[in-house]
């Protein structure tokens, strides 16, 4: 494969752009290597500059769910440009994002548009610290919730850790303010809120983890999360950026019947324009600016352009069995690659919760962060690249999920696993 442009693009980008790239993972640092860069995408494929195609399961981190540049997407885009880019006064498509929304997740009795997940998530936390009158907020171990200071924290061993920064620039003050838990560790989630629940303001979690590879919950674990927060007085809030409207069409607080008091949404929410918001209770949401004081606000947030592509991806993941389907095609993925990885004499396990999964290094099934980073990623590093050789392009670190989109049909399954068995033979061998 060629990549004389990507490259020549990468080494102008990296004079000019922090590691020549808007954001962190796009640059292949952990799987090594150079991003190629994208000249078009359409339906399960993505076109670098070098002229090369890819199958993709990054589908521009989650929101492609119908694949790239889907005609009903993209038309409804072009017919709300016509009308003018940003009014900075309410619009119609506002109002019908909000009743789609609060119709498709019932537990956001209202809900507020903003620009990116992590604008939903801060939104979320200050919202909950201004309704409880409490600072602590609680994250679990390998979770992402975007690049607030107060999401930037890691958990160190031990049953809880408390406010360890992983980013120079966060001040302290701040960080303990989080503590931090294992996913899936019922009994450390009990000391905590033993411990200092009284304290806490809201517990915020990706109820499927998509950001330490895929991880989901074990049966009772989200429960046991709800029924703490409950008896603690504390706000539990689901980050939906990536479940939402993927796992289920109701997202993870549907698939596993637990209602939050919060939740934030991004990505497909958007139809692939920067998009997001948070929603829940009425009582809650109606604290915010201007009907209450906790303020938030954004000149661009409810942007014509992207309601109306948001409406038009949410319209199309309404679809009679789409989620089904997809389930169902991500399943057949899964095992493939399983099967695929058997035949090479590999070992690997996969999750998936409908149309998210992951692939891990290791003779377990991965319940938890411990487990998601001790897989073998340098044997993941060396499948990428042999799979990215034969056109298909998985997100280039071992700890992020895989997305399937509808695009992703029969065809396309069975070419990835046509390069996943030669790519597990590479892996093979060393
Ligand atoms: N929450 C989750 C669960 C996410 O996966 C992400 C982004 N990958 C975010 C929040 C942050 O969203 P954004 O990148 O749009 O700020």
């Amino acid at each position: 494969m060629n990549h004389e442009r990507s490259h020549a693009l990468f080494s102008r980008a990296q004079q000019l752009i922090p590691g020549g790239v808007n954001s962190p993972v796009r640059a292949f640092r952990s799987v090594g290597g150079e991003p190629f860069f994208v000249q078009r995408a359409d339906g399960a494929y993505l076109f670098d500059v070098d002229g090369n195609r890819y199958i993709d399961y990054v589908g521009s981190w989650g929101p492609m769910i119908v694949g790239h540049n889907h005609p009903a997407v993209r038309e409804a885009v072009e017919r709300a440009v016509r009308d003018g880019l940003s009014y900075g006064a309410p619009c119609a498509a506002e109002v019908t994002m909000a009743e789609t929304i609060t119709r498709l997740v019932p537990s956001c009795e209202m809900v507020r548009m903003v620009n990116s997940g992590t604008e939903a998530t801060l939104s979320a936390i200050r919202l909950a610290r201004g309704a409880t009158g409490r600072n602590r907020i609680v994250k679990f171990e390998g979770c992402y919730h975007g690049h607030g200071d107060s999401f930037l924290v890691k958990a160190g061993s031990g049953m809880l850790t408390l406010g360890v920064p992983t980013s120079p620039g966060v001040p302290a003050g701040l960080s303990e303010l989080t503590a931090t838990l294992s996913y899936n560790d019922f009994d450390g989630a009990t000391a905590l809120f033993d411990d200092i629940g009284g304290e806490v303001a809201a517990v915020i979690i990706e109820p499927v983890v998509g950001n330490a590879n895929c991880i989901p919950p074990l049966p009772g674990y989200l429960e046991h999360l709800r029924d703490l927060c409950t008896r603690h007085g504390a706000l539990l809030i689901f980050d939906e950026v990536m479940t939402g409207f993927r796992v289920a069409l109701g997202g993870a607080q549907a698939h596993y019947g637990i209602t939050p008091d919060l939740s934030t949404f991004g990505k497909i929410i958007g139809g692939g324009m920067p998009v997001g918001a948070y929603g829940g209770r009425r009582e809650l949401m109606s604290q915010i600016a201007p009907s209450g004081p906790i303020y938030q606000a954004g000149t661009l947030s409810g942007n014509p352009v992207a309601m109306a592509a948001g409406l038009a991806m949410l319209e199309l993941v309404q679809a009679p069995d789409f989620h089904r389907d997809l389930t169902t095609a991500t399943a057949r993925l899964c095992e493939g690659l399983e099967a695929a990885a058997g035949e090479a004499g590999v070992t690997v396990t996969t999750n998936q919760v409908g149309a998210m999964f992951g692939l891990f290094f290791t003779n377990e099934k991965v319940t938890s962060y411990a487990q998601a980073t001790a897989c073998d990623i340098p044997a993941f590093n060396r499948f990428f690249h042999a799979m990215l050789e034969r056109g298909v392009f998985l997100a280039p670190s071992a700890y992020e999920a895989g997305f399937v989109s509808s695009a992703h049909d029969a065809a396309v399954l069975e070419a990835t696993l046509k390069a996943a068995r030669e790519a597990f033979q590479v892996v093979a061998a060393g």
